[in-house]
């Protein structure tokens, strides 16, 4: 790892982009000293339609029922504005009670939902060379790859990302074709809530940071 660091936003503790009521910090991607081509050239995607309608109602969504309704709900209701019909759920096997309750009120919605399971197939570990020690917790391998492409066979509107693994999700997101919202994120620490690590490393959590 490299010592130098380049200063982005995580250095910033202005963040006037937000409010605009302080300074922007010399190294700021706002002013001048961001890179404004590449800004305008990120705004000019907006024109693309689908890109357009995901921007747009998730901003009313936002907008209309901001600290109002949890996530599960605001999933429901940006499904509902993107006039999505089918629904696809990539759930962790360890999750598969949560995900079949989220199907139920899915469904309720009027939702057509189909799940895949991260080890549907139940193929060995070891015959994509994942080390056989790491058979010591599941012999089976999580397949976020065939989820995506189960998906993508189903041709689901949206895919509902349930609580995969650190790196299965990137491999699940790299394969969906349809967008992609994470319901759950993994965390078999903290129930789930990965932001309790970082709510506590300046305090009782704070062996979690390396050497400084
Ligand atoms: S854009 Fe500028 S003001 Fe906003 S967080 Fe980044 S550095 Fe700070």
């Amino acid at each position: 790892m490299s010592d130098k660091i380049t200063r982005s936003c995580i250095d910033c503790g202005m963040v006037n982009c937000d409010v605009g009521n302080k300074a922007y910090p010399n190294f700021c991607l706002t002013t001048e000293n961001g890179d404004p081509e590449l800004m305008d050239a990120a705004i000019k995607e907006y024109d693309d339609e689908e890109n357009k309608r995901i921007m747009l109602n998730a901003a009313e969504v936002e907008y209309e029922f901001y600290c109002k309704m949890t996530r599960v709900e605001e999933t429901i209701e940006f499904a509902k504005r993107m006039n999505y019909h089918k629904l696809g759920i990539a759930t962790c096997v360890g999750l598969i009670n949560e995900s079949r309750t989220l199907a139920q009120i899915l469904r309720s919605h009027g939702f057509d939902v189909f799940g895949v399971a991260c080890k549907a197939g139940a193929v060995e570990k070891t015959e994509v060379g994942i080390p056989e020690e790491c058979k010591a917790v599941g012999v089976n391998m999580c397949n976020p790859i065939h989820q995506a492409m189960r998906l993508n066979k189903e041709e689901t509107d949206l895919n509902i990302l349930m609580g995969l693994c650190v790196g299965h999700d990137s491999l699940f997101y790299k394969y969906s074709k349809a967008p992609v919202t994470t319901l759950v994120v993994k965390d078999r620490v903290l129930g789930h809530n990965p932001a309790a690590a970082l709510y506590t490393a300046n305090s009782y959590y704070g062996k979690i940071k390396g050497k400084q």
